[in-house]
Formats: structure tokens, C-alpha cells, sequence
């Protein structure tokens, strides 16, 4: 018997990184991971966060909009952009977040030609489920204990 503790499966070591990624982010409403991933390597990551060189919501508070906090890029879009920015390819990956997306990711993760996602929950939208779902994309919970500061609080203002 080895004494050694299990290894992770590729689905758990790329969920862990995400919630690593996530405690990157700067709006507390939810800090948010997303690690894009092809062939079992890491192409991109991101977290929820203002864009680069404006201020963000832990200094100045968040901009609500309808319930919502709008100053940040969610984790998801920032993953993308970085993508384009580099010039990556992400066809055919496979996106883990440690939320389920909303539906502006979902529509961006539909046509950025992502195939896969893989989240750990706390921020259930039914119409980005339909949209993935519509699309042939597959949606996949991953259950994770999830720290305290990615759990999505709407009632911060
Ligand atoms: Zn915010
Ligand atoms: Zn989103």
C-alpha cells in the first residue's frame, strides 16, 4: 500500500488552478478563476477584474447596473482576450471555471469555439445552460469545496 495520496485527475489539477487563478481577482461579489485548456496544457487563464489600468472595485466599490456589478471583465472573457492578445488558438479547449458562466460568456465561449466546460457551481443561469446546451457544448459540474471569497454575494454593493 503506498502512503502517497491519490493523484488528481486532469479535471480536478485544472479545476484546483482555476480557484488558484481566482484569487486574483478584485471584485469581491465573487472572485471568479477560468483556465482554458487544450491537450491537457494550459492555454490561457483569467479572473474577474477591471480592465487593465482602471480602477478597481476593492479601491473605488462596485458599479451596479441592474444588480449586477458591470466594472469588472468576468474570468471567462479575460481567459478569451488574453487569448486573442497572444494570438492562441482555443479551438476545441476545454474552459474550467469555478463558476457556472453567465450567458455573455456562455455566447463567448460558444463562438470562441470552445467545446467544453467544466465548473464547480454557484451562479446558476438557465440561459446560458439552454445557449451551451443548444450549441453543443458540453456543460459539466465538477463538485469542489469552494472557498469562502468565490462564493457569488449579490447583496454586496
Ligand atoms: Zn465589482
Ligand atoms: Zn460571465
Amino acid at each position: 500500500m503506498s502512503e502517497n495520496p491519490p493523484r488528481p485527475s486532469w479535471d480536478e489539477y485544472f479545476m484546483r488552478i482555476a480557484f488558484t487563478v481566482a484569487e486574483r481577482s478584485t471584485c469581491n461579489r465573487a472572485h471568479v478563476g477560468a483556465v482554458i485548456v487544450r491537450d491537457r496544457r494550459i492555454l490561457t487563464t483569467g479572473y474577474n477584474g477591471a480592465p487593465a489600468g482602471l480602477p478597481h472595485c476593492d479601491d473605488v466599490g462596485h458599479l451596479i447596473v441592474d444588480g449586477h456589478c458591470v466594472r469588472a471583465l468576468h474570468a471567462e472573457q479575460n481567459a478569451i482576450i488574453q487569448a486573442a492578445l497572444h494570438g492562441v488558438n482555443i479551438a476545441q479547449s476545454t474552459i474550467y471555471v469555478t463558476h457556472q458562466p453567465c450567458l455573455t460568456c456562455a455566447k463567448m465561449i460558444i463562438n470562441a469555439g470552445i467545446r467544453r466546460v467544466v465548473y464547480a457551481g454557484n451562479y446558476p443561469d438557465e440561459h446560458s445552460r439552454a445557449f451551451l446546451r443548444d450549441a453543443g457544448v458540453s456543460l459539466e459540474h465538477f463538485p469542489w469545496h469552494r472557498p469562502g471569497d468565490t462564493v457569488y454575494h449579490p447583496e454586496r454593493t
